[in-house]
């Protein structure tokens, strides 16, 4: 058994080439859908998810505002723009009853 010299010719180039690139592309394409199924899969995993000790959080209304609220560590979290929104509402002494209502 001996070994067969490969004759390259410039078209077997090409195809070579564009057959490398396919791979390239679909390698791609898999490590597009890796990074979309792992970000999907870590929000599944961390989504309303305590940043502090991991238990769930439940969602409660107050006068409008959503917070998600952790009852296992007491943690209290606000989504972007509803820390503003009790800021505002506090003016009529809203924040009395907010707090008082963790007590
Ligand atoms: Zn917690």
């Amino acid at each position: 058994m001996g070994y067969r010299t490969i004759k390259t010719t410039p078209e077997a180039e090409y195809i070579k080439k564009q057959e490398i690139l396919t791979l390239k592309k679909k390698a791609l394409e898999i490590k597009k859908q890796q990074d979309e199924a792992e970000k999907k899969r870590l929000k599944e995993l961390h989504y309303m998810h305590c940043p502090k000790c991991g238990e769930k959080m439940d969602e409660i209304e107050l006068n409008g505002i959503k917070i998600d609220k952790c009852f296992s560590c007491n943690g209290t979290f606000f989504d972007d723009g509803e820390l503003e929104e009790l800021i505002d509402a506090s003016k009529d002494s809203f924040m009395k009853s907010f707090f008082s209502f963790f007590k």
